[in-house]
């Protein structure tokens, strides 16, 4: 039997190298929380052990997945197909922990997927994948395969009475598909568009089925929920945090990766004693801490632990939990405006407020950059910020953009002006 694990998310994990195999997985005590729990234990009291181990959503958002969860109606009250749908579709700039996950251990998540997929006595699961991961889709369709011929999916799974089907779907590259219901329909074979919320996906999801969407690290923790108990999880966190985190660093640090790490560790810890801190002649500026749709942190809050609540306090998101780093030598506008070029190109063209308005910005900010910005420049940048903010448009997208836009005018404002007085970018 393996030792309790502090870090359970990556402990098989062998970087580049191959993923356990389903018998490597087994040997490592991997399929165990599922024998034991099929067929034995109810589903009701699964979604109970979710929910009281406080397990976040860690696509950004950290809604309680126990509590999403219980928002699915119950099977005797919506009868009929009922979906598990994995949000693997991983696009946003300085994101890329799910695909740890997905290339160095698929056994975990198709574990995860079985479990939670019993909880919530879904009968389809799909695993929608970034396209572009294709070393993520050939691994998952082995996996499950494999799964498959040792009869973990598929009917009857180990005589419970319970069957699953895993399909594994690639997407065709918009970013937008991460928002879960444009994620619906384009699964759905539609245009990717979001839908309007309520119904929400949990009553009224794929193909108008209660549906479950859920992110990959999320799922991949129910194995080890199950199988060492919510206090377990929650005693993993530090800072007052619950449960370990796949925290990520990009940018000019001597080791940009990935690492799984106590919830709630201190920003500075990650990129100091982790990512190895800056390389020689850089120093760091500010971090997006969790992605590019997070505003940012400036460096003298390093100190921060990395949770929800702790970000918010210094006006920011942990989004993703996979920090950017802005170096001294980086121009804060040239890599705002460069944001912005891949929301720009991302809008699903739904709303004009970000349809018209993310271009626009996008041509300011390289027009400033460019030393032709023009003194009123700054003002309407802000007005646009609050334009394309919370409320304004249709999804989070827009209003996601402008997070490094507003914060980036707050704390770079001097640098704004400069390029304009000077008609020329400082650091070229
Ligand atoms: S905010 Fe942008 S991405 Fe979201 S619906 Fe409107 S146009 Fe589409």
């Amino acid at each position: 039997m393996s030792a309790i694990p502090r870090l359970p998310l990556t402990r098989n994990i062998r970087r580049g190298a191959a993923p356990f195999s389903r018998a490597e997985y087994e040997q490592a005590d991997g399929y165990l929380a599922v024998r034991d729990t099929l067929g034995k234990v109810e589903p009701a009291s699964l979604i109970a052990l979710i929910a009281a181990s406080g397990l976040g959503g860690c696509g950004g958002g950290g809604f309680p997945t126990g509590r999403k969860w219980q928002l699915m109606p119950g099977k005797d009250q919506r009868p009929g197909p009922r979906y598990l749908l994995i949000n693997a579709d991983e696009m946003e700039p300085g994101t890329f922990k799910d695909r740890l996950l997905l290339e160095g251990d698929p056994h975990q998540m198709i574990e995860g997927i079985i479990l939670s997929a019993y909880a919530l006595q879904a009968d389809h699961a799909y695993i929608f994948v970034r396209g572009e991961y294709l070393t993520a889709i050939e691994r998952l369709n082995h996996a499950i395969a494999e799964a498959e011929a040792a009869g973990l999916i598929g009917e009857n799974i180990l005589g419970s009475g319970f069957d699953l089907s895993v399909q594994v779907h690639g997407g065709a590259g918009r970013y937008i598909c991460g928002e879960e219901t444009a994620l619906l329909n384009s699964l759905e074979g539609r245009r990717a568009i979001p839908r309007s919320k309520p119904p929400f996906p949990q009553v009224n999801g794929l193909w108008g089925c209660p549906t479950i969407v859920n992110n990959v690290e999320t799922i991949c923790n129910v194995p080890h929920i199950v199988r060492y108990g919510a206090d377990w999880y929650r005693g993993l966190g530090v800072n007052g945090a619950l449960g370990t985190k796949i925290y990520g660093v990009s940018g000019r640090v001597r080791n940009p990766g990935t690492f799984e790490l106590p919830m709630g560790t201190p920003m500075r810890d990650m990129i100091e004693d982790h990512a190895g801190g800056m390389k020689d002649g850089y120093r760091l500026t500010a971090v997006l801490p969790g992605g590019a749709s997070t505003a940012f942190l400036m460096a003298e809050n390093l100190d921060v632990p990395m949770t929800f609540a702790d970000m918010a306090k210094h006006g920011t998101r942990l989004g993703t939990g996979t920090a950017i780093v802005l170096d001294d030598k980086t121009c804060p506008v040239g890599f705002i405006a460069n944001l912005q070029q891949f929301f720009a190109r991302e809008s699903c063209g739904w709303c004009a407020p970000c349809r018209d308005g993310l271009p626009w910005v996008e041509r300011t900010l390289k027009s400033i950059e460019a030393g032709e910005g023009r003194a009123t420049d700054l003002d309407l940048l802000l007005e646009m910020t609050g334009n394309l903010g919370p409320g304004r448009t249709f999804c989070a997208l827009a209003p996601g953009a402008m997070a490094s836009l507003q914060s980036g005018l707050q704390y770079f404002g001097p640098v704004f002006e400069q390029h304009i007085a000077t008609k020329a970018c400082p650091w070229t």
